[in-house]
């Protein structure tokens, strides 16, 4: 276990449409491909497979903003692979998306999906936007014609959008009622992580967060490390920090430092959660707590800790933050936070690394819980939801762990193994077409 090929090259981009730098979210998925190929035997012939998406498709989004003038924002839907079922991946509204970044999280959607064995391929979307910045009405406007433009490609069996970063259920309502209007027909599965009443599935919102406690406790057990009085820093105290926070905090861990977009707070004793959350829903983030002392941003990386949870956005644990946290395990909570050679750092430092494709799997699994429902129009309560939720994601990281073993490689790695064998087994049984 965490037996670990270290970064030898840097990987190339053979696709002329984007110019990743070094660092890109699509060069660090290329770099975890590499890592694969030597251990997939006879299906590494399909490797070139994964290193390019299906489709990629860039729309304009011009919406009338409520002073009069138009605005134009740009927009993406990319589906990486499709090999086993219809694309699956969020929808992110943030200023800095770019094509490279919905590329690579639509391809960590394919390794994911594939390594818990969902049958979905991968898909994922963004729009070039500060969503705070909007009005609701022009926040809507935006999501509707956004909906409509990437219509041709989406639907219940061929695409299904859900929330990812500054998404929600209310946004997934307006891109149901869109796509339906446009169909002219009421298309529930055509987006998950929807409100209850519109076809939603209960656990859905809590689900990232409970699967990031899920895999985080049975990595835990492996570690032979209590989780009463286990001290927690979290990067990220959204619907995924948040949600591990609370259950950890549940079960008797310490939260002793979180990070946000607009600070940092630290208590060594442990953060009182509940009043956290309640802090950041009025106030729109952690600064201004009072319930810790207010640290610098590049602190939070010193704190003692035995758990990390980045769970904001990716390429945050550089191999400097690496070298520097006494954390024993990393859950990554968030898709893509840890670089290739900081891997290689927790590697040697013996760090426990839960790769995204795993630990924040509980969205996509729910999700997938919701698409089923829907289709049968038969819904199942919240216990049901939770067991089913916590056995997939428990055999799951089973298979993971004992490919790490069996083949002496990360639980990264393993996941990826586990995932592309799938894909590839998938897109080999199916043959090329014509
Ligand atoms: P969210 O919008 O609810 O929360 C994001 C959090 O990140 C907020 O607390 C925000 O303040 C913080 N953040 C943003 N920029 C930051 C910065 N520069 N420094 C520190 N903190 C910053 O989003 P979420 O749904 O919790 O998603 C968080 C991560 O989890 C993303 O990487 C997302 O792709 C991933 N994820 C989400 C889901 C899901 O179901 N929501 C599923 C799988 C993976």
């Amino acid at each position: 276990m965490q037996a670990h090929q270290p970064t030898q090259t840097t990987p190339v981009c053979s696709l002329s449409y984007i110019h990743p730098e070094a660092d890109s979210p699509w060069l660090t998925y290329l770099a975890q491909v590499d890592r694969v190929l030597p251990h997939l035997g006879h299906l590494a012939r399909w490797g070139e497979t994964l290193k390019r998406p299906k489709r990629a498709l860039i729309v304009d989004v011009p919406i009338e903003m409520d002073d009069g003038t138009v605005r134009h924002f740009e927009g993406y839907r990319v589906q990486h692979n499709l090999s086993r079922g219809p694309g699956k991946g969020g929808v992110r509204y943030h200023p800095n998306v770019t094509l490279e970044e919905v590329m690579a999280l639509s391809a960590w959607m394919t390794i994911k999906n594939a390594a818990v064995g969902l049958p979905y391929g991968g898909a994922k979307g963004g729009i070039r936007v500060e969503p705070s910045t909007l009005s609701r009405k022009e926040l809507e406007k935006l999501t509707r014609r956004y909906t409509s433009e990437i219509g041709i490609i989406i639907g219940p069996q061929q695409d299904i959008p859900a929330p990812d970063v500054n998404t929600n259920g209310q946004i997934m309502a307006w891109m149901m009622d869109t796509y339906s209007m446009n169909v002219g027909a009421t298309a529930t599965g055509v987006v998950t992580g929807k409100p209850i009443p519109l076809g939603g599935s209960m656990g859905r919102v809590k689900a990232t967060g409970r699967g990031v406690f899920v895999t985080g406790r049975e990595a835990l057990r492996r570690l032979k490390l209590e989780i009463k009085g286990l001290r927690l820093a979290i990067q990220g105290f959204g619907n995924v920090g948040g949600t591990a926070a609370e259950l950890f905090a549940e079960a008797g861990a310490l939260v002793v430092a979180v990070q946000d977009h607009t600070g940092c707070v630290h208590n060594a004793k442990g953060l009182d959660v509940a009043r956290l959350q309640q802090h950041v829903a009025s106030r729109g983030g952690v600064a201004g707590f009072d319930g810790g002392e207010a640290m610098a941003a590049a602190d939070f990386w010193d704190v003692p800790c035995d758990v990390l949870i980045p769970a904001a956005l990716e390429g945050q644990l550089t191999v400097e933050r690496a070298r520097k946290t006494s954390a024993r395990l990393i859950l990554e909570g968030a898709n893509g936070p840890t670089l290739p050679a900081a891997d290689d750092v927790f590697a040697s430092r013996g760090i426990l690394v839960v790769p995204d494709v795993i630990c924040n799997a509980g969205g996509v699994t729910v999700s997938y819980f919701e698409w089923v429902q829907d289709f049968s129009s038969f819904f199942w309560d919240e216990d049901e939801i939770n067991a089913r939720l916590d056995k997939i994601l428990g055999n799951a990281f089973v298979r993971i762990w004992e490919t790490a073993d069996r083949l002496g490689i990360s639980l990264r790695t393993a996941a990826f193994v586990v995932a592309c064998e799938r894909v590839l087994q998938a897109r080999e049984e199916r043959g090329l077409y014509p």
